[in-house]
C-alpha cells in the first residue's frame, strides 16, 4: 500500500503519520520527493482503512499495491480448492449441475423435479424454502416445511440439497441442508455472512445484483475469516441497462475469478436470463469459459409455477440441455 503525502506535509505531521503506522505494526520504507513524500507500508495491509488514512490532513491519497482479500486470493492459496459435499466434489475436473424448482411447492412437485434432474444427471436439488420476493404479496416459500419437504426428495433420491438462507437466526434449520445459498440481495448481509462462516457448510455465494468482482471476493472473504473456506461463487447475471433479459450475464466473471481466486465458480444462467430458450447456449458457454457447474431452474409444470415459472425449464427441456453440457464439458475433460 502506497501513502501520497499532500507537498505541504510538514516534518512533524508526517513524524506522526509513520509513527501511528509503527504502532499498528506496520514497518514502511519513506522516499523523500522533491513535490511530495511517499510511504510505502510493508506486510499485510488488507486489515488497514484506506478511508481512516485519507482522512489524515497530510495525506492526498492512498493506492493499495495488494488486494484487500487474503483468504479468497489465489497468491496466498495457488492450487484449485476443491469442496466436498455428501459425496460429491465440486471443482476439479467435475461439472457439477445442480437444479430444481425455484420454490417448494408441495411434496408432490418437489420429488417430481427431484426424480426427474436425478435421471438427467443433476449431481444436486435446488429448491427455495425462504424467498426473498421483490412484493411482500408474492409467495415467500413453505420457510421450515419446504425445508423438510427438500429432505424428503433427498432421501427418496439422494440428491444433496441446496437451498437459500436469508436470516441468521434460521441457522438451525439448516443444519441437514448440503449446500447453503446465499441470494443475491444478501451478498452483502455481513452479519449473515459471519454466522455462516462460524458454520462447516458449503456456501454458494451469489453475485449481488450491482457488485463489482472485488465486492464479491470481499463477501467470500467475510465467510472464510470466521473459518469457513467451504465457498462457491455463483454468477447470476447483474443490472445493466439491457431490458430483453432479466439481467446481464457476466461470463467474463468466471476467468476473472478463476485469476484471482482458488474458489470453484458455477454460472445460473436461469436467473441470468429469465428466459428459457436462452438456457442451452449460455450453459455452454459457461462450461467453455471454465465455470464448475451450473445452476439450473426445472419445474414439473412451469406454467403453474409459484415463482419463476417463465424462466424454468420442463424437465424434457431440462434434459436436452444436459446432453449438450455433458457432451461439452467431458470434451473439456470434466466429469458431470
Ligand atoms: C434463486 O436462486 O431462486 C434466487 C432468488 O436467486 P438470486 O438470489 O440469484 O436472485
Ligand atoms: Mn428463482
Amino acid at each position: 500500500m502506497i501513502i501520497i503525502l499532500k507537498p505541504g506535509a510538514t516534518e512533524e505531521q508526517t513524524t506522526e503519520l509513520l509513527t501511528s503506522l509503527e504502532n499498528m505494526g506496520f514497518s514502511y520504507h519513506f522516499s523523500q520527493g522533491v513535490e511530495s513524500s511517499i510511504i510505502g507500508i510493508i506486510g499485510d495491509t488488507s486489515k488497514i482503512d484506506t478511508d481512516m488514512l485519507c482522512a489524515n490532513e497530510i495525506v492526498s491519497g492512498v493506492r493499495r499495491v495488494s488486494e484487500p482479500y487474503k483468504l479468497a486470493n489465489r497468491k496466498f492459496h495457488p492450487v484449485d480448492s476443491i469442496i466436498q459435499v455428501s459425496g460429491n466434489t465440486i471443482g476439479e475436473g467435475t461439472f457439477s449441475v445442480i437444479a430444481g424448482p425455484c420454490s417448494v411447492e408441495s411434496e408432490e412437485q418437489i420429488i417430481s423435479v427431484a426424480k426427474d434432474v436425478k435421471k438427467s444427471g443433476a449431481r444436486f436439488l435446488r429448491g427455495g424454502a425462504f424467498k426473498p420476493r421483490t412484493s411482500p404479496y408474492a409467495f415467500q416459500g413453505l420457510h421450515a416445511d419446504g425445508l423438510k419437504l427438500l429432505l424428503e426428495a433427498k432421501k427418496e433420491t439422494g440428491l444433496p440439497i441446496v437451498t437459500e438462507i436469508m436470516n441468521q437466526t434460521h441457522l438451525d434449520l439448516f443444519s441437514d441442508v448440503d449446500i447453503i445459498q446465499v441470494g443475491a440481495r444478501n451478498m452483502q448481509n455481513f452479519e449473515l455472512l459471519k454466522e455462516l462462516g462460524r458454520c462447516d457448510k458449503p456456501i454458494l455465494l451469489k453475485r449481488g445484483l450491482a457488485n463489482t468482482i472485488e465486492e464479491w471476493l470481499m463477501s467470500a472473504e467475510y465467510i472464510m475469516a470466521g473459518g469457513n473456506t467451504n465457498v462457491i461463487f455463483c454468477e447470476r447475471g447483474i443490472r445493466t441497462f439491457e431490458t430483453v433479459t432479466r439481467n446481464t450475464i457476466d461470463l467474463s466473471a468466471v476467468p476473472v475469478l478463476k485469476k484471482l481466486s482458488h474458489l470453484p465458480v458455477i454460472v445460473d444462467p436461469s436467473h441470468a436470463t429469465g428466459i428459457p430458450w436462452m438456457i442451452e447456449p449460455l450453459s455452454k458457454a459457461a462450461v467453455a469459459v471454465g465455470a464448475d457447474g451450473l445452476m439450473i431452474e426445472v419445474h414439473n409444470n412451469p406454467k403453474t409455477a409459484l415463482c419463476d415459472g417463465a424462466q424454468s425449464l420442463t424437465p424434457m427441456q431440462f434434459d436436452h440441455v444436459m446432453q449438450k453440457v455433458k457432451a461439452l464439458a467431458e470434451f473439456e475433460g470434466k466429469k458431470v
